[in-house]
């Protein structure tokens, strides 16, 4: 069964059956292995980096179909793409909680470390101009993983108990100690508000610091 009749790629391992379906079979480490039915991207172009695939399996397996728009990505490239979005996300999170903050720092993902495609989702750390935090944000899976820590030699977070106020009813994955106060946030919208609330318990917010100013009086 699912025995390859025509291989495609010099090793044999990927290649049509007998009813015309193209296999991909990966050998596991405890000797077996193991095989699945993948598209033919020959002569197709990846939407992201506009390169093709070459006859091996390493490079057929890294495919992802659009059925929707009908596009072909490398699997790898949508991965970056995605996580492209996650930092633009995070971007207009602190902008929107009007956290001053200096450039992203990019770092493997903590969530997918061993994953060879997935640990691609990168998450990324910035430092907050007014105050020493360090702000670190990252996918894990359905969740956004907020951490604020002191900047190193810094000692404790000035607000860690004004945020453990202000998050004590959400009922979501949560830590709140001198050292470090963590939440699990459901998705891009709750990533954004829960910004916002760090931000004033934490101080952050300068805008909301400034005068109010009196009404000009023509
Ligand atoms: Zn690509």
């Amino acid at each position: 069964m699912n025995d390859i009749v025509k291989p495609l790629t010099s090793d044999g391992m990927c290649g049509w059956d007998e009813h015309q379906q193209l296999w991909l079979w990966e050998l596991e480490e405890g000797g077996g292995k193991v095989g699945r039915i993948i598209g033919d991207p020959r002569g197709q172009t990846c939407r992201m980096c506009r390169q093709g695939w070459i006859l091996t399996c390493e490079s057929l397996k890294d495919q992802r179909y659009d059925q929707d728009n009908r596009e072909w990505w490398h699997y790898s490239c949508y991965v970056r793409y995605i996580a492209t979005k996650d930092r633009d996300l995070f971007d207009s999170a602190l902008i929107g909680a009007h956290i001053r903050f200096s450039g992203w720092k990019e770092i493997p993902s903590q969530y997918w470390r061993r994953d060879p495609v997935w640990s691609k989702r990168s998450w990324y750390v910035a430092e907050a101009n007014d105050q020493p935090i360090k702000i670190t944000i990252g996918s894990r899976k359905r969740v956004y993983n907020i951490e604020f820590e002191p900047t190193p030699g810094t000692g404790e977070l000035l607000f860690w108990q004004e945020a453990g106020k202000e998050f004590a009813s959400e009922k979501v994955t949560k830590e709140f100690i001198p050292t470090r106060v963590m939440l699990h946030a459901w998705g891009g919208d709750q990533l954004k508000d829960y910004m916002k609330r760090l931000s004033k318990a934490f101080s952050l917010d300068e805008w909301a610091k400034l005068p109010k100013a009196e009404k000009v009086v023509s």
